[in-house]
C-alpha cells in the first residue's frame, strides 16, 4: 500500500487558466477533498488563475502557492520551467507572458490550418471557445479533434497528429533558458526545471548549465519519473545545491500528461525548502542532502 506523507503537497497543477479541465476554484475544492495541505497552481504561461485559487482557499486548511509553468523549445530541447512564488503583478513578467501567449494563439491557429490541410477541418472559433482561459494549447486542439470524431481519444490526437513529431505539430515560441530563468527570478520567483528526466536525457545533461544560469531546483518527484530517475536527480540536487520539488502535473482525469491531483508522494520538506529559497532569493539554496 502507498505510504502517505503526513503533510500532503502537490506542486504542479493545471486549471482552465491554461489547459486543465477544472477551474482554479474547482481544483482547490478537489485538493481539499483529497486532504492536501498545499498546492501550487502552475498553469502554462499564465498566472491568470492564481487569484481565484487563493480566494477559494482563503480560510481553509489549504495553502495555495502562486506559480507558473513557462514552456520553451529550441536547439536546447523542449524545456518546461516552473516558477514558484512569482509576483503575479510583476510588470515585466506579465509582459513576457503576454508575448508568449500571443505566440501560442498564432501557433494553435497554424496547427488548425495544418489539420485542415490533412483533411480534418476544425472551426477556429471552437478551439478558442474550448480554451476558456488565457493560454491556448495543444490539449484544446486535441479536444476539438475528439469532438469532431477525427480521433477516438485525446491521446490518439497527440500520437497521430499533434505530438512533438506529428504532422500537424507547430513549435512554441523560442525562449532561451536564461530568458525564462531570469524572468522568474526578476519576478521574485524560484525557478525550477519541470520533469527533467521525463523531458529526456539531453535535458538532464544540461542541468549544470541551467544551475549556473540561476536555476534553483529540479522537479524530482513526478509521475513519469522512475525510482532511478529520482535517484539521479536527487544526486544532481546535492551536487549542484538545488532544491527538490514534485507534483502530479494534474490536468483533469484522463486529460493530458500527469496524474491525479495529490497522487505523487512529495516529501513535505520540499515545500519548506521552497519557502526558504523564496525568502532568501539572493542566498544560495541549501543542498538537498538526505532529503528523500
Ligand atoms: P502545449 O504547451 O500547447 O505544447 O501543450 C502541452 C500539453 O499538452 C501538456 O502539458 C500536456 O497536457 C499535453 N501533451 C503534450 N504531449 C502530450 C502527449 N504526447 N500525450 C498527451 N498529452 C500531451
Ligand atoms: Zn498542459
Ligand atoms: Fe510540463
Ligand atoms: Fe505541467
Amino acid at each position: 500500500m502507498r505510504q502517505y506523507c503526513q503533510t500532503r503537497i502537490d506542486l504542479h497543477v493545471h486549471s482552465t487558466a491554461s489547459d486543465g479541465v477544472l477551474s482554479p476554484s474547482e481544483v482547490v475544492c478537489l485538493a481539499l477533498e483529497q486532504g492536501l495541505h498545499a498546492m501550487a497552481l502552475t498553469d502554462h504561461d499564465t498566472v491568470g488563475g492564481v487569484a481565484e485559487a487563493l480566494e477559494a482557499a482563503a480560510g481553509t486548511a489549504l495553502e495555495v502557492i502562486p506559480g507558473v509553468e513557462i514552456n520553451s523549445e529550441g536547439d536546447w530541447g523542449d524545456l518546461h520551467f516552473l516558477g514558484y512564488y512569482v509576483d503575479c503583478a510583476n510588470g515585466a513578467l506579465q509582459e513576457r507572458l503576454t508575448v508568449v501567449r500571443d505566440a501560442r494563439l498564432g501557433r494553435a491557429y497554424a496547427m488548425v490550418k495544418r489539420l485542415g490541410e490533412l483533411g480534418m477541418p476544425l472551426e477556429w472559433e471552437r478551439v478558442r471557445a474550448l480554451a476558456s482561459g488565457e493560454s491556448v494549447g495543444r490539449p484544446h486542439v486535441a479536444r476539438a479533434l475528439l469532438e469532431r470524431g477525427y480521433v477516438q481519444t485525446l491521446q490518439e490526437a497527440f500520437d497521430r497528429y499533434i505530438g512533438n513529431d506529428g504532422p500537424a505539430y507547430v513549435p512554441r515560441l523560442r525562449l532561451s533558458p536564461p530568458e525564462v530563468i531570469h524572468a522568474i527570478l526578476d519576478a521574485g520567483g524560484v525557478p525550477v526545471l519541470a520533469h527533467p528526466a521525463y523531458s529526456g536525457a539531453a535535458i538532464v545533461a544540461r542541468i549544470p548549465e541551467f544551475a549556473a544560469l540561476g536555476l534553483r531546483g529540479l522537479e524530482v518527484y513526478y509521475p513519469g519519473h522512475t525510482p532511478q530517475d529520482v535517484e539521479v536527480l536527487l544526486n544532481l540536487c546535492r551536487q549542484l545545491g538545488l532544491l527538490a520539488t514534485g507534483g502530479s502535473d494534474f490536468h483533469g482525469l484522463g486529460h493530458g500528461e500527469g496524474a491525479f491531483l495529490g497522487s505523487v508522494d512529495v516529501p513535505a520538506r520540499c515545500l519548506d525548502d521552497l519557502r526558504a529559497a523564496c525568502c532568501a532569493r539572493q542566498v544560495p539554496v541549501r543542498p538537498a542532502a538526505g532529503r528523500a
